[in-house]
């Protein structure tokens, strides 16, 4: 099976990108943050805080995540329920980054985005793709654009779900999310060795999609 990793900050564009990779090639995609969501959801809607890593981790065994797919787009499962409606907020955006960094909250979804990955060619996003979870990933990129790109970005995205929203508060937030995402002890983001780095800030969506495919037809 053939496979494609992306790692990069928070709203790099890596899901727009990794989406229409997919289609070219015909590959799965799967966005591994949706999972990681779905889980903070669940500890949200259990009103446990994101510094009781106890019940954190014991929540997990109650936790079921699996993927659907609906015309192409992935959904994400939470216990059976699709909570992709649910996902997106900044509230669980940060209770997101906040519980990610636990061991069991980790290895909950390490054999799940593995077995994917071995049964169809994906394109996969997230922070530890390359690193982590896919190590021996056909092609690697670290996609990057600097933070007001990415909250401008997010800003678009955000208004466009009908979710009112502060530019500025959308960039601190994304600052403090990457920031906890690359120093925590397990599976922190960070550019894999052999992973090609995309800075996006200056390019279009089509222009990143043309350099991915050309960087995949040459590996
Ligand atoms: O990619 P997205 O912004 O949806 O990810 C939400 C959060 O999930 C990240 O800020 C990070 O804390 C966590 N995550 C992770 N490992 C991944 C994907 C996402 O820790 N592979």
């Amino acid at each position: 099976m053939k496979s494609i990793a992306i790692d990069g900050p928070a709203g790099a564009g890596k899901s727009t990108i990794a989406k229409r990779v997919a289609k070219e090639l015909d590959f799965i995609y799967v966005d591994t943050g949706a999972m990681y969501r779905a889980m903070a959801l669940y500890f949200l809607r259990q009103g446990i805080k994101a510094e009781e890593e106890d019940k954190i981790s014991e929540a997990c065994g109650d936790i079921q995540v699996s993927l659907a797919y609906e015309n192409g787009e992935q959904q994400v499962l939470l216990n059976g329920e699709n909570v992709n409606a649910f996902i997106r907020t900044e509230e669980v955006s940060m209770m997101t980054s906040d519980t990610s960094k636990y061991p069991k909250v980790r290895e909950k979804l390490l054999d799940l985005q593995r077995n994917l990955a071995k049964a169809q060619n994906v394109i996969m996003d997230g922070r530890d793709i390359g690193t982590c979870v896919l190590p021996g990933a056909d092609l690697k990129v670290y996609l990057t654009a600097s933070s007001a790109e990415r909250a401008r970005r997010r800003y678009k995205e955000q208004v466009e779900r009908g979710i009112s929203c502060d530019l500025q508060q959308i960039e601190e937030d994304i600052i403090a999310r990457d920031e906890q995402d690359m120093n925590r002890e397990i599976a922190p983001l960070k550019k894999a060795e052999d992973a090609v780095v995309i800075d996006a800030s200056d390019m279009t969506v089509e222009e990143v999609v043309a350099e991915m495919i050309s960087l995949y037809q040459n590996t």
